[in-house]
């Protein structure tokens, strides 16, 4: 049988390493904690999961196409329009619309050493080029981006801060990386981890988006608000984006629930606010911990840390690390494809993982 028999994907999409999610079990352990994907440890407001189930008598009916109620909510808790709202089955879904709007075959988009994989697929589905510029130790390298830059250049995606690195870019650098490129190239700011960050040189990027005919800022329900299962994300963006998007856009892309738990979840303040300290606390800990074992870790403002493991002894590899801490029911995220094969990364947790997953290590590194 030959492939010229049967249906091809277009050019690009074969090119496509399928997006690979970190893993959630580890077969034949009792308590497993799931450390690999970056979900909140407090999870989501009661606020919202009431909201949740209050929901179930609209399941018969269609969900708002406009997702008004949610847009919003997103609009009043962040002093935005609501105009300049969009929001998506995850923020994955709208990136997927802005490389499919903005990006043709022979475009190029510029992407980072360690930047999320996602970016990568979706410049490959729409059948573009993604070009990718080396970082600076572990960081994001605006002199690189721009460097890179050429006519073919339709987009630049950064995450600010990066997933799996944690670092993240000062203002003033994104501020500059922005100077530096064509007005026609759209830069795409990933906010995903952004209420975490407690740094006076960090803005997500709301300034830069309101501004600019060319910034977009996407954000996400999955990380701070404790609802990845629900599929919600949204973005930022110049009415002119809006518009280009809405005409891809699926007419129902978030349902019901969605729509109504988000809203309830963004105006829950102090649940936010509980989940970040909670962050910084244990993010320090676990920090200082991994340190004070001998472990390099990069540093992080997100909820996650890259921790590096030794280079010159094959018996204390990442990957040694992770199936000793995966048989103790400890699920990291392997970061090969990021760029990095002898680290992993490590999501805050509940207390009794974040204490159980050092304990572990320190029997590890014997
Ligand atoms: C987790 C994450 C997201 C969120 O994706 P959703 O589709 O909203 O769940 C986006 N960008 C980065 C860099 C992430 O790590």
């Amino acid at each position: 049988m030959t492939s010229l028999n049967r249906p091809r994907p277009k050019p690009g999409v074969l090119d496509i390493a399928a997006y690979v999610p970190g893993k959630g079990s580890a077969p034949g352990v009792a308590k497993v904690y799931k450390l690999s994907a970056n979900e909140s440890p407090l999870g989501a407001s009661p606020h919202a999961i009431e909201a949740y189930r209050a929901v179930e008598p609209q399941l018969t009916l269609y969900p708002d196409g406009q997702a008004k109620a949610l847009r919003e909510a997103i609009a009043e808790t962040q002093g935005l329009n609501p105009a300049n709202i969009l929001c998506g089955n995850g923020s994955g879904e709208l990136l997927s619309y802005l490389t499919q709007a903005y990006l043709a075959p022979g475009d190029e988009a510029i992407i980072t050493e360690h930047g999320f994989l996602l970016y990568k697929v979706q410049t490959l589905a729409a059948g573009a080029t993604p070009v990718t510029v080396r970082e600076t130790n572990e960081r994001v390298d605006v002199d690189a981006i721009l460097e890179a830059v050429t006519s073919r250049t339709k987009a630049v995606f950064i995450a600010n801060p990066n997933n799996p690195t944690g670092t993240y870019l000062p203002f003033e650098e994104v501020r500059r990386l922005h100077a530096g490129l064509p007005k026609t190239v759209l830069l795409v700011l990933d906010a995903a981890y952004s209420e975490y960050v407690r740094r006076n040189d960090y803005e997500a990027g709301v300034e830069l988006v309101s501004a600019n005919e060319n910034v977009v800022m996407t954000r996400t329900f999955s990380k701070v608000h404790g609802l990845p299962g629900l599929r919600i994300g949204w973005m930022y963006a110049p009415v002119h984006v809006i518009d280009a998007v809405e005409r891809l856009r699926g007419p129902f892309n978030l349902n019901s629930a969605a729509i109504e738990a988000g809203a309830a979840a963004i105006r829950d303040r102090a649940h936010v606010e509980k989940s970040v300290a909670y962050n910084a606390q244990w993010l320090g800990w676990l920090e200082a911990e991994l340190t004070a074992l001998g472990l390099r870790v990069t540093p992080s403002v997100a909820n996650f840390l890259l921790v590096h493991f030794d280079q010159n002894d094959p018996e204390k590899s990442a990957e040694k690390a992770d199936a000793y801490l995966t048989a103790q029911g400890y699920v990291l995220r392997r970061v090969t494809a990021y760029g990095f094969p002898n680290a992993l990364r490590l999501t805050v947790g509940p207390e009794e993982a974040n204490r159980g997953v050092i304990a572990a290590l320190t029997e590890f590194l014997k």
